[in-house]
């Protein structure tokens, strides 16, 4: 596995960043780790401080050292302006959203998004006087088509959930561009390990700092990074709705990115190597993985990143629900749940229809998404074999 070679403006590895950046010992009595920091009221020593209003900090929901530091590294790895943390992956998406809309403007959004995401359009932006379409995620330069005068923002998700359509950021963005809008990236998947969407011209990159970066189950947060264009509008829209994330929350995105290279790593080389297993059985009839050569976009994947995440998907042969029921219900090492990016290996049957409007999804079988830990590849394997023969049993 090579390392992560220095991108341009960054004088060193990814890797090296992931461990040195966003610590500050000596502000810190020496300590490693900046430790949590909790706390609503800072203290002015005289009126003079309080009318200059130019402490580093003023109060705590602004932010305070531990999140500073964590977003100094996110800022780093995404070769970004800034970044804020924010409570979840789904208010850093809606947070980046309201920071290009107003009431009267348009949005596009891909028809692979994250559900919440389109929830959250449909939901409230529609409510508030945005016109909310939704795009297919294949569609790449074609994207020019569909701008209007008042389309201000487009969302990409890379791959895309659930379905993993890789998506042309480059052509995204210039069509965006070209008609006054935004670009803004879900990049959960891949991390900035692997992909950097700014550096492919995406305006704003959000994460879902639940998963891969805190990558123990036991935490919410996201990250919003953007260049230094948009970046005023995320910080002043962030500040005016209140939304604030603990230091306690912070660490732990702290403690989880410093081994987020090493971390990545094992969960990109089980995965490919238990999409490739599958790939061979028979009670499967596809499976959707980025890397793997057969999937429709491959080429695109090859182009511009340089690894894959844990999660992907597989379609079984059609068979009623009690087989599903029968591959899920006794897993010995898989378990059943929403989320990923922790260390233990989840599987979850999902189902899509209603959440695709543009590009309908009607392959038959049964969809499956993984997300696959750092257990030993081979009891994965035979968890998987069970299963298999569970099915096919039931079908
Ligand atoms: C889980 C997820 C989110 C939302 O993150 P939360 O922290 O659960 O709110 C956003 N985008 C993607 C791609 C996700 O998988």
């Amino acid at each position: 596995m090579p390392e992560n070679p220095p991108e341009s403006g960054r004088s060193h590895s990814i890797e090296t960043a992931l461990t040195h950046a966003g610590r500050n010992p000596d502000n810190q009595f020496g300590f490693v780790n900046t430790p949590v920091y909790r706390g609503s009221t800072v203290l002015f020593k005289t009126l003079a401080d309080l009318d200059a209003q130019s402490q580093a900090y003023l109060y705590g929901r602004a932010g305070n050292p531990t999140t500073e530091s964590v977003e100094s590294v996110v800022s780093e790895l995404e070769g970004a302006y800034r970044t804020k943390l924010v409570p979840s992956g789904l208010a850093a998406i809606t947070i980046a959203l309201m920071s290009c809309l107003k009431a009267g403007d348009d949005v596009l959004i891909t028809d692979s998004a994250y559900e919440p995401g389109r929830k959250f359009a449909d939901g409230f932006l529609e409510r508030m006087g945005v016109s909310v379409r939704f795009y297919d995620p294949r569609i790449g330069a074609g994207l020019s088509d569909l701008l209007q005068r008042n389309t201000r923002a487009v969302l990409a998700e890379s791959p895309g959930s659930l379905t993993f359509e890789i998506q042309d950021i480059p052509a995204l963005a210039a069509a965006a561009h070209a008609g006054g809008a935004r670009l803004i990236v879900d990049n959960s998947w891949a991390s900035p390990l692997y992909h950097r969407p700014l550096a492919l011209g995406a305006d704003i990159v959000v994460h879902a700092a639940t998963k891969m970066f805190v990558g123990h189950s036991d935490a919410f947060a996201g990250t919003i990074s953007a260049t230094r264009e948009a970046w005023d509008d995320i910080e002043r829209l962030r500040t005016l709705l209140g939304f604030f994330t603990s230091g306690d929350e912070a660490f732990l995105v702290a403690r989880g990115l410093r081994t987020l290279a090493i971390r990545m790593k094992e969960h990109q080389e089980r995965a490919m190597e238990i999409a490739q297993w599958l790939e061979a059985q028979d009670e499967v009839a596809h499976v959707l993985h980025p890397a793997l050569p057969s999937h429709p976009d491959h080429d695109l994947w090859k182009r511009d990143f340089t690894g894959a995440g844990s999660l992907f998907a597989f379609v079984l042969k059609p068979a009623p629900r009690s087989a599903v029921a029968a591959f899920v219900d006794h897993m010995q090492i898989f378990s059943m749940g929403y989320s990923w990016g922790g260390y233990e290996s989840l599987c979850l049957p999902v189902t899509i229809t209603k959440a695709r409007t543009v590009v309908p999804w009607n392959e038959p079988g049964n969809l499956f998404r993984v997300h696959i830990g750092l257990e030993g590849v081979e009891d994965l394997k035979a968890d998987l074999r069970a299963a298999l023969e569970r099915y096919a049993r039931a079908r």
